[in-house]
């Protein structure tokens, strides 16, 4: 059996760094203990977060997977690291909301809390220094930051997403209010890429709305770990 070891260090994002293999093809993500917020302008380090995002993420993405959307994943080669495919990433984050909260609220002066049905999705432009703005398919499409394809296979999957994991969350007493996915190209692909984990979601516990993701961090309400491991051990993948 191939045995995996990193090589160079390709990037280092807010909480993972990425490094080259031996294979051109794959690439490994190291989840890091680092948390971050308001584009890097809150930092801190928490014990156990990376190896509870990496089992959290390997448990979604093969969900996910199975339920007929293509991922990047391949497999957990350590506590705090996956092996993925080497994606072509798309400089493109898809939101989808359920309830109205965080920035939906800001800009539009919605209640928070209200439900959203339908859905809402929405497109951003990750750029730090822009601070993500928002984006449309005329902006994607006019710049080239992704095809006309690309754009509605990224909507179909990112719905898709949503239909299966609110009813994966809500068997586990969660209401999940909104989440970001990002897309990759992989030979002509889209691929699933980055990570799917409480830093990039928003969960709410069904009977008492308390939050149990990264907004904890966000707005310094504490207990980022506990609640961490509440939602890993609802769902069933506590270490
Ligand atoms: P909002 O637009 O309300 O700030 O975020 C909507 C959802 O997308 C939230 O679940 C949030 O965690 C996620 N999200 C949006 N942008 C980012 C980002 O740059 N990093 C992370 N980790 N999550 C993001």
């Amino acid at each position: 059996m191939m045995e995996y070891t990193k090589q160079i260090k390709l990037y280092s994002g807010k909480a993972k760094t990425v490094y080259t293999t031996n294979d051109s093809k794959l690439l490994i993500l190291h989840f890091r203990d680092d948390t971050s917020a308001f584009d890097g302008g809150k930092t801190e380090q928490f014990s156990k977060k990376g190896e509870i995002n990496n089992k959290f993420n390997a448990f979604i993405m093969e969900k996910l997977d199975q339920v007929g959307i293509p991922t990047h994943f391949e497999k957990l080669i350590g506590p705090q690291e996956s092996l993925v495919k080497n994606l072509e990433m798309l400089p493109i984050e898809c939101v989808v909301r359920n309830i109205a909260t965080g920035s939906l609220c800001r800009r539009l002066g919605v209640q928070d809390g209200e439900d959203l049905e339908p859905p809402i999705f929405e497109f951003f432009l990750k750029n730090d220094t822009l601070h993500d703005p928002m984006i449309n398919e005329y902006h994607i499409e006019t710049f080239g930051w992704a095809t006309k394809n690309q754009v509605e296979q990224m909507k179909i999957y990112t719905f898709r997403v949503n239909d299966f994991l609110k009813k994966l969350f809500l068997d586990a007493g969660l209401l999940l209010v909104d989440y970001k996915l990002e897309f990759g190209d992989y030979q002509g692909q889209l691929i699933l890429g980055d990570e799917f984990t409480p830093d990039g979601c928003r969960l709410w516990d069904i009977e008492t709305r308390k939050k149990l993701d990264k907004d904890r961090f966000r707005h310094g309400l504490g207990g980022l770990i506990e609640a961490y491991e509440e939602v890993a051990r609802r769902i069933g993948t506590l270490l």
